[in-house]
């Protein structure tokens, strides 16, 4: 068996991140509610994905890469991180986005184009016109000498699962520092490396929690079957068998709406809920759905009256500003 330690990592991350009582939300739901604040991950504007790339990056500095391609949909906030990582460790970063340029640059594209990203547009919407694209970018540039390190979206690879490995064992510790035992923490599924690496530390170090996924774009089965094989990818890099049962992998898909970044009554009513009672922002593409599933699966009593709940806040603050008009705030009236 390896363990965390045995894994080069480039610090990028200001922890352990804040685990904080959101006392009022509680007393609107009536369970006890804690924040993970994920979002306060420190480098590059935070988020999870900086727990990720802390083994990714040090992984391409291992293979000897000169440049970082990713690819995505625009207001990726993987690309943002992995853009700035690259940046950090003197590495160029190209990204493959979905679609065509936008009419507005903001939110992480804002940020991707003052780090100096090489941003392709695929010219399709479909997120999986990016990977052949990607495939594409990696031989031209090997063409050209280069030696690119590719990064799969979202970083959801074994060794990025890694990253929320470390994340449960920190939980775990801050949760035995405050006697604390919840009953489930709530996360957003999007790539699902994050469920994934969480769930398998969870189980390793016998969490006393229910990891819940909820999906903000993909069906159910399509998440719970990337978390299986990410689960049992990562516990073969860690050489152990993998503690996690089909059961415990949960993911609820009702709070999609629409579709993957279209925002939901539901969803941008939990940013203003949590704005207004915590002083804490949200994002509208995953934390959001994340949080308006939490809200409905109490309301449903699924997550029963007086339980201890943790939810995690993975970030995305700089998308909020390209969805400003969702709100529909008019401030001349
Ligand atoms: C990427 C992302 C997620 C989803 O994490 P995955 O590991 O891709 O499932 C959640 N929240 C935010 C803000 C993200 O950027």
């Amino acid at each position: 068996m390896r363990s965390l330690d045995d894994f080069p990592r480039y610090p990028l991350t200001i922890g352990p991140t804040p685990l904080e009582e959101a006392h009022r939300l509680s007393e609107q739901l009536g369970v006890r509610l804690l924040l993970k604040r994920d979002d306060l991950t420190g480098f590059a504007a935070g988020g999870n994905k900086a727990r990720k790339l802390e083994f990714i990056l040090a992984d391409a500095l291992r293979a000897g890469a000169d440049t970082v391609l990713t690819g995505a949909r625009p207001q990726s906030n993987f690309i943002r991180m992995a853009a700035a990582a690259a940046r950090k460790v003197g590495l160029d970063p190209v990204a493959v986005v979905s679609g065509k340029p936008p009419a507005e640059v903001q939110g992480n594209l804002l940020l991707d184009y003052l780090l100096d990203t090489e941003v392709i547009y695929t010219g399709s919407e479909d997120r999986d016109s990016v990977d052949a694209v990607v495939e594409t970018v990696r031989a031209g540039l090997v063409e050209r000498g280069r030696r690119p390190y590719v990064i799969a979206r979202g970083g959801a690879d074994p060794l990025g699962c890694l990253g929320y490995v470390a994340c449960s064992a920190e939980l775990l510790k801050q949760l035995a520092d405050l006697d604390l035992r919840p009953d489930y923490l709530v996360c957003a599924a999007g790539s699902c490396g994050t469920q994934a690496g969480l769930l398998l530390g969870a189980r390793i170090l016998d969490a006393p929690f229910q990891v819940v996924g909820i999906a903000v774009g993909r069906p159910a089965a399509a998440c719970a079957a990337d978390v299986a094989r990410l689960v049992a990818s990562t516990a073969a890099l860690l050489e152990r068998p993998s503690p996690v049962t089909p059961e415990d992998i949960v993911v609820h898909d009702r709070y999609i709406g629409p579709g993957y970044g279209v925002s939901t009554p539901e969803s941008l009513e939990a940013i203003r809920r949590v704005a207004r009672s915590e002083g804490v922002f949200l994002d509208p593409v995953y934390t959001a759905k994340a949080m308006a599933g939490l809200v409905d699966l109490v309301g449903r009593g699924e997550i029963p009256q007086g339980a201890t709940v943790i939810f995690l806040h993975t970030g995305g603050l700089p998308s909020l500003f390209a969805h400003a008009r969702d709100f529909g705030f008019d401030p001349t009236s």
